[in-house]
């Protein structure tokens, strides 16, 4: 979803953005007013996330499936060595598509327990040149609670399905990416965030459009970046700032997050898919371990205009997506749909 104020205020500038005669769809990215738009876009995401002075924000291509292989080309350098917490098919992803690149190691996994949990104090690897996690896995409901400890060695994470969900302390990060089409934006646009001294570590070999350095020195303008997805970012943000910044995302995310986990705590019907402490408060699975009673959830839902419930084909169940624009209102219905539908089917 995105914020409906967002969609109206897109709305109403599509024909004519702010005097200028023209649409954001149909600018130049080298125009003066659209350059500005890019600017505050970036401004808006260094103060919303608070974002170090030594870090690097990217507006690039190519979906978070893209990073999975810009990471370890650009990354995996010194050593030729990386570390991979495979936490669900995404993490799963990036690591696979490091073994191309050099010596990419498993250092955990929770895989034999269908990716159910996020696991701890597993060690790393001295020599790794950095340790890649999946901070929020979309499919199956988990979260990283507290981040693992690396020393010097870099943290790379994939945010696509929680950044600007809460609070991020960005400076214990070495690299941060987010396909920016779960929370920020429409699809079309990765952010990455990069600590300065991990750029220009690429080989030669690397092709240009994915190496780091490339869109740092361009200031992501080397070829044309995203445009309408950049403007619609910045609305976003604006939005975000207008609510009270990340600590209130969190506090909102945290309360429609909690009618759901309580109505599955208090449920003889429910099951939850992740560990309790590992909970997402992004994406909240659950089944009910009979695929035709979960099949029933879903069309039930669906008539009653609760739409997208049906969980992602490798778990099965439903999984209820609850990204910053859903309403508390949203949550407060599909609470009351599990009550009733579990009154009627138990
Ligand atoms: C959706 C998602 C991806 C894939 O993103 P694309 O932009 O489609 O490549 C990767 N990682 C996570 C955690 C996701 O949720």
């Amino acid at each position: 979803m995105l914020p409906e104020e967002v969609l109206r205020i897109a709305a109403d500038e599509m024909l004519d953005y702010k005097g200028s005669g023209m649409s954001v769809a149909e600018m130049s990215h080298r125009s003066k007013v659209y350059i500005a738009i890019f600017d505050e876009c970036e401004a808006l995401l260094r103060e919303v996330m608070a974002i170090p002075e030594n870090y690097k924000v990217l507006f690039l291509q190519g979906g978070a499936s893209t990073q999975f292989a810009m990471v370890p080309m650009n990354l995996m350098t010194k050593n030729g060595k990386a570390d991979y917490a495979v936490t669900g098919s995404f993490a799963k992803k990036a690591y696979k598509e490091a073994t191309k690149f050099g010596d990419a190691i498993a250092a955990a996994s929770s895989e034999d327990q269908n990716f159910s949990f996020i696991p701890k104090g597993f060690p790393i690897r001295p020599d790794a040149d950095y340790l890649h996690i999946c901070q929020n896995n979309t499919i199956f409901g988990t979260h990283y609670a507290e981040l693992p400890e690396t020393g010097d060695i870099p943290l790379v994470a994939d945010m696509s399905s929680c950044i600007l969900s809460e609070p991020t302390d960005v400076s214990k990060y070495g690299l941060i990416y987010a396909g920016a089409q779960k929370n920020m934006a429409p699809a079309g646009l990765t952010v990455v965030i990069i600590r300065e001294d991990l750029v220009g570590n690429a080989p030669d070999s690397v092709p240009t459009m994915l190496n780091y350095k490339t869109h740092v020195d361009a200031g992501s303008m080397y070829n044309t970046p995203p445009c309408y997805s950049i403007y619609m970012c910045k609305l976003v943000l604006e939005w975000i700032k207008s609510k009270g910044g990340l600590a209130e995302m969190k506090k909102i995310n945290e309360k429609k997050a909690a009618m759901l986990y309580d109505v599955l705590d208090h449920s003889e019907l429910f099951i939850p898919k992740a560990a309790k402490e590992d909970r997402s408060i992004m994406n909240v699975t659950f089944a009910t371990g009979d695929a035709d009673l979960d099949a029933k959830f879903v069309a039930g839902a669906t008539a009653e205009g609760l739409v997208n419930l049906k969980g992602h084909r490798l778990v099965g169940g439903m999984r209820a997506s609850i990204y910053n624009a859903m309403p508390v209102e949203g949550c407060e219905k599909l609470a009351a749909y599990m009550k009733k539908f579990e009154e009627e089917n138990k």
